[in-house]
């Protein structure tokens, strides 16, 4: 980062293209488009696979906002999935049955998302979009390297071999920091171009895909140096050399990221396995090695005796700070008012259990302890 302030460009520079090649080997996808926020990466792929009004996309109710939102920036309607009620994922029973909810009216694509870094269904979400014919955009936002098993291969998430794009965040949140900062993984070099091209104004700089002539060319056929064309609208939604520097330098830390993730949800399961079955650990899913985001485990409140405000108030107290994921989004006002209360059983469950505890890499190993130490002083549970 230094390296760009003193450089020649703060943004449309060579960190740009760095960074991406970095990522790109990394997904093992062909192509990727880094860009502004994951937001703005949901944006890029949804307006890029020519979801518009009239359409309908399918989205799992348990999930951050974006992902819907920019269902409707485009125009598109929603069509909200279920979720499983104990690891907060969306099924291909659950797409199923939000298709079939839709009463024939035309879906154009599925937008699973990969909750806390688990694997939300890859193979066979992508069997049941190829056979109806749609398109499937992993929100991959909490899922980057994660890896899966299909076939006896194993898959990364974002190389998008089950899937048209991957899109990621790099919020400082999430497992890789730019500040703010996304990017879209794809292996289909049209949506990749069509991708750079949105995030830029919609500005078309290759005069091979110039088509006013003779405007883009002198009389000797040379393109005119000044000249570009706009087909589709589009946004900034580019990152800066220097957000793309520091993804480029925390790229070459992420091994280690994921590895002491991974050993930290191992030590927070075995500190809670005695208070089973009122504090649940997150349940595994099979053929999955998730690159953990989240640790969400699920409380049985009721027969803890506290509320989880009351339990998230009293950790705050001691230094602890604990989030719910997620409100699910169906149940916002907008959405409500939009579509009516939804009866999403499994995505309503999941949401009234899970609270999701410290993880992050510099957490030490006695860090997980005074995290369940801290919770069994507020509840008084005792081991079973
Ligand atoms: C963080 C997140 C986003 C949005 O990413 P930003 O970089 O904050 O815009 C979208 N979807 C999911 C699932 C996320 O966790």
């Amino acid at each position: 980062m230094v390296e760009t302030l003193h450089g020649d460009w703060l943004t449309q520079g060579p960190q740009i293209e760095d960074f991406e090649d970095a990522l790109s080997a990394i997904l093992g996808a062909r192509h990727v488009i880094s860009c502004s926020s994951g937001t703005a990466a949901l944006h890029l792929a949804i307006a890029t696979a020519e979801v518009g009004p009239g359409d309908n996309v399918i989205v799992p109710a348990n999930t951050f906002l974006a992902t819907a939102n920019m269902v409707r920036m485009v125009g598109a309607e929603v069509i909200f999935a279920d979720v499983d009620p104990v690891t907060g994922l969306m099924t291909v029973d659950h797409a199923t049955a939000a298709m079939r909810s839709a009463d024939g009216a035309k879906i154009k694509a599925i937008i699973p998302v990969h909750y806390a870094g688990q694997c939300a269904a890859p193979l066979a979400l992508h069997e049941l979009a190829n056979t109806h014919g749609l398109s499937i955009i992993e929100d991959a936002c909490h899922a980057l390297g994660t890896t899966y098993e299909a076939n006896n291969e194993t898959y990364r998430i974002g190389g998008c071999a089950h899937s048209v794009m991957a899109t990621f965040s790099f919020h400082p949140v999430k497992t890789i920091a730019m500040g703010e900062g996304g990017a879209v993984a794809t292996n289909d070099e049209r949506t990749a171009i069509r991708m750079r091209e949105f995030r830029n104004h919609g500005m078309v700089r290759d005069p091979q895909r110039f088509t006013d002539t003779p405007g883009s060319h002198d009389d000797a056929g040379v393109p005119q140096r000044w000249y570009y064309e706009m087909h589709q609208p589009g946004f900034n939604y580019r990152p800066s050399g220097l957000h793309c520097a520091l993804g480029r330098s925390q790229l070459t830390k992420l091994d280690r990221f994921i590895a002491r993730r991974r050993e930290l949800v191992d030590i927070y399961d075995q500190l809670l396995a005695p208070y089973a079955p009122i504090i649940q650990v997150p349940a595994r899913m099979a053929d999955c090695t998730p690159a953990w985001h989240l640790y969400a485990p699920r409380f049985d409140f009721a027969a803890l005796g506290i509320s989880r405000n009351a339990l998230m108030a009293s950790l705050f107290d001691v230094g602890i700070g604990t989030q719910v994921h997620y409100i699910p989004v169906s149940m916002q006002p907008y959405y409500r008012s939009r579509y009516g209360t939804a009866d999403l059983p499994g995505a309503a469950a999941y949401y009234a259990c899970s609270l999701s505890l410290p993880l992050f890499p510099a957490m030490q190993d006695a860090d997980v302890d005074r995290v369940v130490g801290a919770i069994v002083r507020a509840t008084g549970l005792r081991k079973t």
